[in-house]
């Protein structure tokens, strides 16, 4: 087993039962064992794969819709170009790159890039480099590092790996889900019944017994955050995810490795461990901070409508045979209702008062 393993054994012998927010948090995030800290997942020969891996035409539009809204902002002379867990950086190096057919807002991003892993920093230098000579990027472990001043932000597939508590109705009353030991392997228990109603949405609270309801406080927290931003200084915020367009109850806490599902608990800090974002929360978060929502469109309707059916046949027309089949498949996966088109979807946060971004019509 796992050296993260031994470690939370002795945590959950010393201190109790972890939530299951703590035991994703070190799962994923502990400094030196956690599962993002000392690998690149990514790829055939990886975990999973993400739409930017899939293909650079999903970066590309990306960088287009950045480039748009800042015209929408007036053309800041310097905008922050955000992007929240950047992976292997291929997404910001396409957006970069169509971004270039822009100048003055080429000119205008400072670069800065949320990510706590060290390996996954260096991965997103290499890709990065050749494209931003004389401005280099600046990493950041926390949102709340980045300089005040108009944003741009970008996340993909960030918010489905921050930490959820889990709550289960009971005849009893609402119990907490905790990764407690039986012997050497870990187990879900439940907590004893809460007093109170767990913080969770209100039409949630009503729930038949036996749900599952799901609460990601440090989603709604970066949500309200990022809103404040934009509100101050101007600006939006692309999130893309897989998740539920509305408040929903169901355990959708998940692992995955090798390209197959695995077992949560089995070995952690070894398997990427994420969950449906509620996308509503996030707008209700960003809202309160005084920030216009657009969204959640699925990810299908969303890239169709920025027009990558017509990139990827541009791009066939002058691809060999393999190379076409292979646009036509990154098609197929990224808009299709099988492939990531629906239940992955696109929210925009933007300053108040702005106009619908292109893409939320
Ligand atoms: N956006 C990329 C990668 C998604 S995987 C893509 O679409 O390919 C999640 C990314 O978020 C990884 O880069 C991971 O190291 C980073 N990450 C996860 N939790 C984080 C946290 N709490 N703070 C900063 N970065 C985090």
């Amino acid at each position: 087993m796992s050296d993260l393993a031994d470690h939370l054994r002795r945590r959950i012998n010393a201190e109790g039962p972890l939530t299951v927010a703590q035991y994703m948090s070190q799962a994923l995030s502990h400094p030196e064992h956690g599962y993002y800290m000392n690998r690149d997942p990514f790829g055939a020969a990886g975990d999973f794969t993400t739409a930017p891996e899939i293909s650079q035409m999903f970066g590309e539009i990306i960088g287009l819709w950045c480039a748009a809204l800042w015209r929408e902002m007036g053309a800041p002379q310097r905008v922050n170009l955000v992007e929240l867990g950047p992976g292997r950086g291929t997404l910001m190096a396409d957006a970069l790159r169509a971004s270039a057919t822009v100048p003055d807002f080429a000119a205008a991003i400072e670069l800065h890039l949320v990510e706590t892993s060290p390996v996954l920093r260096c991965r997103q230098r290499r890709s990065l480099n050749t494209l931003t000579p004389d401005r280099r990027p600046l990493w950041h472990d926390d949102f709340s590092r980045v300089p005040a001043g108009p944003l741009l932000l970008i996340a993909n597939e960030f918010f489905d790996a921050l930490p959820v508590r889990q709550f289960q109705r009971t005849a009893a009353g609402w119990r907490e889900r905790l990764v407690a030991l039986e012997g050497e392997d870990f187990r879900f228990v439940l907590s004893s019944p809460w007093e109170e109603t767990p913080p969770m949405p209100r039409q949630l609270a009503s729930s038949p017994l036996g749900a599952v309801v799901e609460v990601r406080r440090a989603a709604a927290e970066l949500a309200f955050a990022i809103g404040r931003r934009v509100t101050d200084y101007g600006g939006a915020a692309l999130i893309i995810d897989y998740g539920h367009g509305e408040h929903a109850v169901g355990e959708t806490l998940q692992a995955v490795k090798g390209h197959r599902y695995h077992d949560v608990l089995a070995t952690p800090g070894e398997a990427d461990l994420t969950a449906h974002v509620d996308f509503r929360a996030l707008a209700e978060a960003a809202g309160k901070a005084g920030a216009g929502t657009f969204g959640p469109v699925p990810q299908g309707e969303f890239l169709e409508r920025l027009g990558l059916s017509a990139r990827a046949e541009a791009l066939a027309l002058r691809a060999t045979p393999e190379q076409a089949n292979d646009i036509a498949q990154a098609r197929k996966r990224l808009l299709g209702e099988k492939g990531m088109g629906r239940l992955f979807k696109a929210l925009a946060i933007a300053s108040p008062g702005a106009a619908v971004p292109a893409g939320f019509e």
